[in-house]
């Protein structure tokens, strides 16, 4: 069988896909599922060490981004989009069209924001309702200050909506110390779920925030405020995925029981980073990496879509090229979720090293031998 290391969909533990084959009930009938569905995301804002009220709708992480802008963005709001990297500015798209007006504050993609920048630019520019900020950027694999940022932003009450789709359960994220609004996380990456739930973590100022609108939101599936009472009127604004759940709630319990999970994805990438390095290849970014991923440029005289083809065919491991303006430039390896182990890292770098020497590209170290030096 293939290895899937790519920054995300990530490998399945076999007890999570186990809960999702269980019997079901009527998720919308049966008042015992509403009592499941709430201590599940209960378990999330504990994990997340926050107060806010979770929510799990049945959709890809990017019906979280899309539910926070909908629910948020009303005709001529002024929003501003964080960018340093694809999905930093791509948020500027979703705010468009629900009809607000996005500013986008760019910086450098080769490194996390620089806090005291962003401080002076807010210092004149500070008219927004909220400011949507990725905390990794999973194409160049930068992490962002949310710990310093969104407090800023809460300083001159600008309201954050953070993608942390690929960052959360590969970094600690302490909502409640970071004062974020609106916390995206997918089941797909660092949790080690199936592709198809998003997580949403609000906090009470998101809520009268949308509550407050003079207009309704343009959306149904992606409208926050039909989630706020489900418990008290126990009514779902569609039949919950309740497989799906059973699955996100073991894959949580999995996280739970695992205290060193951070600790070894930060393990995992220093090696991985260092191994790169010592081989004499180039990492994308300068600064502000992210344990989940690790982003390096494609030598010249390589090609990124045969190296791909060659770790994929010959080897069995995937790995992921870019997109967008990183098309064929970056090659990422992912070790997050249940893909964060020496097992797996070890198996994919050692491909790498061959797939290197068949394409007549030497090396200057063997990343496997400085990975498994590095975890010793
Ligand atoms: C994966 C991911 C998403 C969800 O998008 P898909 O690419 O459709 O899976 C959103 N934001 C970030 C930062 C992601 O890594």
């Amino acid at each position: 069988m293939k290895k899937i290391m790519t920054p995300g969909p990530t490998q399945v533990r076999e007890n999570v896909r186990m809960a999702r084959s269980l019997v079901t009930t009527n998720p919308d009938l049966d008042l015992e599922f509403y009592e499941y569905y709430r201590d599940t995301c209960d378990l999330l804002s504990g994990l997340l060490h926050t107060k806010n009220v979770c929510y799990i709708l049945s959709g890809e992480g990017i019906l979280g981004l899309e539910a926070a802008c909908a629910s948020l963005t009303e005709p001529g709001d002024r929003v501003l989009v964080l960018d340093n990297g694809i999905f930093g500015k791509g948020f500027a798209d979703f705010v468009r069209i629900y009809g607000g007006e996005p500013i986008l504050y760019t910086a450098d993609y080769h490194e996390d924001f620089d806090v005291t920048a962003l401080e002076a630019y807010l210092k004149q520019e500070h008219d927004f309702k909220y400011a949507a900020v990725v905390h990794c950027d999973t194409p160049t694999g930068v992490q962002n200050p949310i710990e310093k940022i969104c407090p800023l932003l809460k300083q001159y009450g600008i309201l954050s909506v953070v993608d942390a789709v690929s960052s959360m359960f590969g970094v600690d994220i302490d909502v409640d110390a970071c004062q974020a609004d609106i916390v995206c996380g997918g089941s797909q990456k660092a949790l080690s779920a199936p592709v198809g739930l998003t997580m949403l973590c609000v906090s009470k100022e998101a809520l009268e925030a949308m509550e407050q609108r003079k207009t309704p939101i343009a959306s149904f599936y992606a409208n926050i405020l039909n989630f706020r009472d489900y418990y008290k009127n126990k009514w779902f604004p569609y039949t919950m995925p309740i497989s799906d759940i059973y699955g996100l709630r073991t894959a949580l319990e999995n996280v739970q029981a695992d205290p060193d999970i951070h600790a070894r994805h930060k393990k995992i990438a220093d090696a991985t980073r260092r191994a790169i390095i010592e081989a004499g290849l180039k990492l994308y970014l300068r600064k502000g990496y992210c344990p989940t991923v690790t982003v390096m440029e494609v030598p010249q005289g390589v090609d990124s879509a045969q190296l791909l083809q060659r770790m994929d065919e010959t080897y069995g491991v995937m790995i992921a090229g870019c997109f967008d303006i990183l098309a064929g430039k970056v090659i990422r390896l992912g070790h997050m979720g249940e893909n964060a182990n020496i097992e797996d890292v070890t198996m994919m770098l050692d491909a790498l090293d061959h797939t290197f020497a068949d394409l007549g590209y030497p090396l200057k170290a063997s990343m496997k031998d400085v990975f498994l030096r590095e975890m010793k």
